[in-house]
């Protein structure tokens, strides 16, 4: 049985507002939320952060090959992972920007090969990082698109993103989503591919703010949430999807799990596991 087979998806039409120099003109856009919706028996997705849990465990190199293979071999449902575009346009796996003070996206791909993940992993590239996501047809992975410097360099990166995530028999809303900081990010998403699960992160839009822009998902820090979690609700209502990040502590794991939320990013998705007991969300 097929993820939408199991949770039939919420099509919603919304009216967008746009400006095109003095003259305002109306169109339709439909958002097709595709995390676990919220009304779906009350299960929640675990999202193991960065690929899995426990960072600072001896062996364990968050955004690495292994990590992503061993969420996969606990079956966890979806697992998180950051993106950046080298200079010479690779698509590389990792979190920070900077690597020994060497900027990622200003830098030849050839220059990060010195360098090694704590577990001696080289940087993965999103090729090789895929290549372990679909050895699992249970793995669902969120695709983190770090902001860049201009516009012209995030268009490439999610270009070259779609075309790998193409080439690796993973596109499809059931097994790829997509997350970013960059508005313009989500906003290419949107027009590119918009039946994806699409989330914005930094906190600062309210559903209604994103919806209009037919961002399909809300995906804030637990901080954000934790002060208004009516959000939420709020988010639901227009059929969007719901996740948030990153959520760690038992009892905030408690509280969100509590909320009918569609997914929660954590470091912790063993503790997560634990206390969702039989409302786990599994594929
Ligand atoms: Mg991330």
């Amino acid at each position: 049985m097929t993820f939408k087979n199991l949770f039939p998806l919420m099509a919603i039409s919304m009216v967008i507002l746009s400006s095109c120099g003095s003259a305002n003109k109306l169109a339709t856009r439909e958002a097709t939320p595709s995390f676990p919706p919220f009304d779906q028996g009350g299960k929640t997705a675990i999202v193991a952060h960065r690929g899995f849990w426990n960072c600072s465990a001896a062996g364990f190199a968050q955004n690495s090959i292994a990590s992503l293979r061993e969420a996969q071999k606990h079956g966890f449902w979806g697992s998180e992972c950051d993106i950046h575009l080298t200079s010479d346009n690779e698509v590389v796996v990792h979190h920070d920007r900077t690597i020994a003070g060497i900027d990622i996206q200003a830098c030849k791909f050839a220059e990060l090969a010195p360098f090694r993940l704590r577990n001696g992993e080289s940087i993965p590239t999103l090729d090789g990082y895929l290549a372990q996501a679909e050895e699992s047809d249970k793995t669902v992975l969120i695709i983190e698109l770090k902001p860049h410097d201009n516009a012209d360099r995030e268009d490439k990166l999610v270009k070259l993103t779609l075309k790998a995530v193409k080439a690796h028999h993973l596109y499809s809303p059931d097994r790829v989503a997509f997350i970013s900081f960059s508005k313009h990010i989500c906003d290419v998403i949107a027009k590119e591919c918009p039946e994806f699960t699409n989330q914005y992160l930094n906190g600062e839009l309210s559903p209604a703010q994103l919806a209009a822009d037919a961002i399909n998902g809300l995906d804030y820090e637990d901080t954000v949430l934790l002060a208004a979690p009516n959000m939420i609700a709020a988010a639901h209502a227009l059929g969007m999807s719901t996740n948030v990040w990153t959520v760690n502590k038992r009892e905030d794991l408690e509280f969100f799990s509590g909320l009918g939320i569609g997914a929660i990013t954590t470091n912790e998705p063993l503790l997560l596991r634990d206390l969702l007991d039989n409302k786990e969300y599994r594929k």
